[in-house]
């Protein structure tokens, strides 16, 4: 269990890592062609490659043809040589992925689990990813670790997490959740960690705002590839902001947050499990549900134009509801276009890549990054 006082929700962009991703999306290239595309020089390369050769990182393939003279080797990613896994804990789920050095996911399970504040559950989760592991013959010599995304505020120098509405939890400390999981571990906020993961993904985006829709309204900011955390890190808790002078009741006890209006449980109202039986409804033409979402939409765009005020920046949403709002994205863009004061186009607004397992894939991101840092 490491626990930072420094904040490592950071995408660090070293030569190291620029070769890597490069190798990634290039699926092997010869030195030269590596130092020429990334401006940097051929001992450089050398030098680096033979650290991640050594590591076990990558391999030379094959060669290229030649017009004469020594015949130029390929250098390819062994993206398996390491994996990670990412464990997310929600209200009545945990969901855990396995990762490569990429941050492919190789393989994803949800399973419904409630939370409690037990012995009994702590217990459970280090069972359950023991028999991911085993399900998935992960060799341990491989593994890195154990990334945790929980629903709430995360105080790494004090190893307590403060406060996490959705699961009732307060100052509980870290080591209560880890106690039963031997490896080493990381643990984040859950929205940090979604925007953590969809970062690491879009090579262009530097800054971005994450906005993260589930039962819990959350969100990042990241600025520079790095997450703000805020003085108390909250930073981001879009949930909480007032969007209803004296509106809904929140989950925090407060009255008319963003929360109350955006919270996936606004759809579901207790009459559908989740969010996939509320679309399927709208899906067969459920009039009731249509004018909820309608209703939904016209809060969540006032949400989003406010942070898009604050921030000026790309925006992406993510969450369990992310793959359906993509199908109402027109409905949202013509809320937000009628909103922004500057007529601004709502191009800056994306949809998660990472979707779902987001914060998963993040938490397990957390020791990948730790690793290529090396
Ligand atoms: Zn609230």
């Amino acid at each position: 269990m490491i626990e930072k006082g420094t904040n490592n929700l950071q995408v660090r962009n070293t030569n190291k890592k620029r070769i890597i991703n490069l190798l990634y999306h290039k699926n092997g290239m010869t030195k030269q062609d590596i130092a020429q595309t990334l401006g940097l020089s051929l001992p450089t390369v050398s030098q680096i490659l033979k650290e991640l050769f050594e590591h076990g990182l990558a391999k030379e393939g094959g060669t290229l043809a030649s017009s004469g003279g020594r015949k130029p080797v390929i250098n390819t990613l062994i993206y398996d040589a390491k994996l990670s896994v990412g464990v997310e804990i929600t209200q009545n789920h945990i969901r855990l992925v396995l990762i490569d050095l990429a941050g492919n996911v190789l393989y994803h399970r949800r399973l419904r689990e409630h939370f409690t504040n037990s012995e009994e559950y702590f217990k459970r989760t280090g069972k359950l990813i023991e028999q991911f592991l085993s399900e998935n013959y992960v060799d341990k010599n491989k593994l890195l670790g154990v990334g945790i995304a929980v629903p709430g505020i995360v105080q790494k120098q004090k190893g307590i997490l403060e406060f996490m509405p959705t699961l009732g939890v307060k100052n509980l400390p870290i080591k209560m959740l880890t106690q039963y999981i031997p490896y080493h571990v990381e643990i984040d906020n859950e929205a940090n960690l979604a925007g953590f993961a969809e970062i690491w993904s879009m090579e262009y985006l530097n800054d971005a705002v994450f906005l993260s829709l589930n039962k819990g309204v959350g969100g990042a900011i990241m600025v520079n590839d790095k997450v703000y955390n805020g003085f108390n890190c909250r930073a981001g808790e879009f949930g909480h902001m007032t969007i209803v002078k004296d509106g809904k009741k929140c989950t925090c006890g407060k009255n008319g947050c963003f929360e109350a209006y955006c919270s996936t449980n606004v759809l579901t109202n207790n009459e559908f499990t989740d969010v996939d039986d509320f679309f399927s409804a709208i899906d067969k033409g459920n009039k009731q549900c249509i004018k909820r979402l309608e209703t939904y939409l016209d809060y969540l765009a006032v949400g989003i134009n406010n942070i898009r005020m604050i921030f000026d920046t790309d925006i992406i949403i993510g969450g369990d509801i992310d793959q359906y709002i993509e199908k109402y994205i027109d409905q949202l863009t013509k809320r937000l276009y009628d909103r922004n004061s500057f007529g601004d186009e709502t191009n800056y607004l994306h949809i998660s890549k990472y979707g779902g397992m987001a914060s998963a894939v993040g938490a397990a991101l957390l020791l990948v990054d730790n690793f290529l840092d090396i």
